[in-house]
């Protein structure tokens, strides 16, 4: 049963169509809603997606001024008494001043799956944070199911919401990733605990100021009922517990790597150790898991996996089921993954690196590296990541539209750095960049693909530039090369 009764009728304008917009416009229609889809451009594949929708009785408007989210304001579908947003869309979107104007409420589809759940409904352990989400989220859905609970990821990770909410299926608890745009058109969610894993500038042109991000990422902890996780070594994580409106008797749970104080999960000796959810937590700690039990085991991952030990435990899962799960995990593709070994070189695929943050962390799990970095800085500032990992550059090689932020950024902090400049944005440019690397390298090194930036300038996503990178090192291998 859901809570879905309230719709039948009601108007409603779903902004934007794709994997947000197709599946909230099926379930609202589904519940007797009358939809109009409204999107600004109108490709091949919105053709093909509005198609599927008006053949259900969906109305789909392509490519009007009402849609785009930067064009002119145009009004809001006649009617309209409830407006979906797929995340992406900017608050500043003149569809959105039409519905404020009309006093009409926006919501995002994270939102709306809320308000559908039923009574009984598996609870959330939610996740944001700048990075690691995805492999936070996942990594808590494994260990949830080695804990015997009917659970899913879902959420900004490909499972549609409306899917699991709406669906026959019961689950006991679900592992939702959220990001920042889904928490900032979500106000009425109410997780049962939720995990911040870190705070770095990104998104800022989305958001407008740090100050917006965090206070949008923070939304994830109000309302938690037991646990609202941060990252210790992350001051500004813990501050967003500080801020939130919890629930009587919600506790604040650090994570570190370090030996844990009272009320963290931490790391003593190679293991990963509980000091919150023991019952005498002043004197003594419960053993989880290895480190080794990890999977890639580089530090941040450690944090990934102590995050996401924390919401299970919060949970009430026992220790044996945190290790059995994170020894069941198979990391997602393009987020640190060796593609081969090629002269004693190891050629790393960390496509996942969008931003300075994520590629800062990976840079720092290798000794020697040459990095393969650029694309799209979405406002984003390279001198903190080109410091920190200075001393472990071999070389660098640029691709990309903002290539010459991060080239600057490697002339302040790392002159003696040899820099190749590929001054290319094209989609082949990948193997030229994996054959500069090749150079670079000496044995023992990594060339780490971590772009710090994401990829449309050059590629349809971070996946196919991954592949691209994958691909051409694959080419180079002497097997391969045979028979390619
Ligand atoms: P998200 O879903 O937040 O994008 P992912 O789990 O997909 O996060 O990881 C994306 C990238 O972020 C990884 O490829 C890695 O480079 C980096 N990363 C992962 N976890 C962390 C972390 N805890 N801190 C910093 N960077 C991280």
């Amino acid at each position: 049963m859901t809570a879905g009764g309230e719709y039948k009728g009601l108007r409603v304008t779903v902004a934007g169509l794709g994997v947000s917009g197709v599946p909230a416009a099926k379930a609202l229609h589904g519940l007797g809603a009358h939809v109009t889809v409204v999107n600004g451009t109108a490709g091949e594949r919105q053709q093909a997606e509005a198609a599927e929708l008006e053949a259900l009785g969906v109305t789909v408007r392509l490519g009007d001024g009402t849609a785009s989210d930067s064009g002119p304001a145009a009004g809001l579908p006649e009617g309209t008494e409830l407006v979906v947003t797929a995340p992406g869309w900017k608050p500043s979107s003149p569809l959105f001043t039409a519905a404020r104007e009309a006093g009409v409420e926006v919501i995002g589809d994270v939102e709306l799956a809320w308000r559908l759940r039923g009574p009984g409904a598996a609870p959330w352990l939610a996740v944001t944070g700048t990075n690691g989400k995805t492999t936070t989220t996942r990594m808590l859905a494994a260990i949830l199911t080695a804990a015997g609970l009917r659970t899913a990821a879902v959420g900004n990770i490909g499972v549609s919401l409306f899917d699991v909410v709406l669906g026959e299926q019961e689950y006991d608890v679900l592992a939702v990733e959220l990001s920042s745009y889904q928490l900032h058109w979500a106000p009425g969610i109410r997780p049962h605990s939720a995990a911040v894993l870190n705070l770095a500038p990104d998104h800022l042109d989305w958001h407008g100021s740090m100050e917006a991000y965090a206070a949008d990422k923070g939304r994830i902890f109000h309302g938690n009922k037991v646990a609202c996780v941060y990252n210790a070594a992350d001051p500004a994580t813990e501050a967003l517990v500080e801020a939130a409106d919890v629930e009587e008797g919600c506790r604040a749970i650090g994570f570190t790597l370090d030996a844990p104080r009272m009320s963290e999960l931490g790391v003593v000796d190679g293991l990963l150790v509980d000091r919150a959810f023991v019952a005498d937590r002043r004197n003594s700690a419960q053993e989880l898991a290895e480190t080794a039990d990890v999977r890639p085991p580089a530090p941040h991952n450690v944090a990934n996996a102590l995050a996401a030990a924390a919401l299970a435990r919060a949970f009430g899962v026992p220790a044996g089921a945190v290790r059995d799960g994170l020894r069941a995990f198979r990391p997602d593709p393009h987020r640190i993954e060796q593609v081969a070994v090629l002269d004693e070189v190891a050629y790393v695929d960390d496509s996942k690196a969008t931003n300075p943050h994520a590629a800062q962390a990976s840079l720092t799990a290798y000794e020697h590296v040459v990095w393969i970095a650029g694309g799209l800085a979405k406002g984003a500032e390279f001198d903190e990541l080109v410091a920190a990992a200075a001393g472990r550059l071999r070389g660098a090689v640029l691709l990309g539209a903002d290539r010459a932020l991060i080239r600057e950024a490697l002339a302040r902090h790392a002159p003696q750095v040899p820099v190749v400049d590929l001054e290319r944005t094209d989609t082949g440019a990948m193997s030229a960049a994996v054959a500069q690397a090749r150079q670079l390298a000496a044995p023992g090194d990594t060339v780490l693909l971590a772009p710090a930036c994401a990829s449309m300038d050059m590629f349809s996503n971070y996946n196919q530039r991954g592949d691209l990178f994958a691909d051409a090192v694959r080419a180079a291998l002497p097997d391969t090369a045979a028979h390619s």
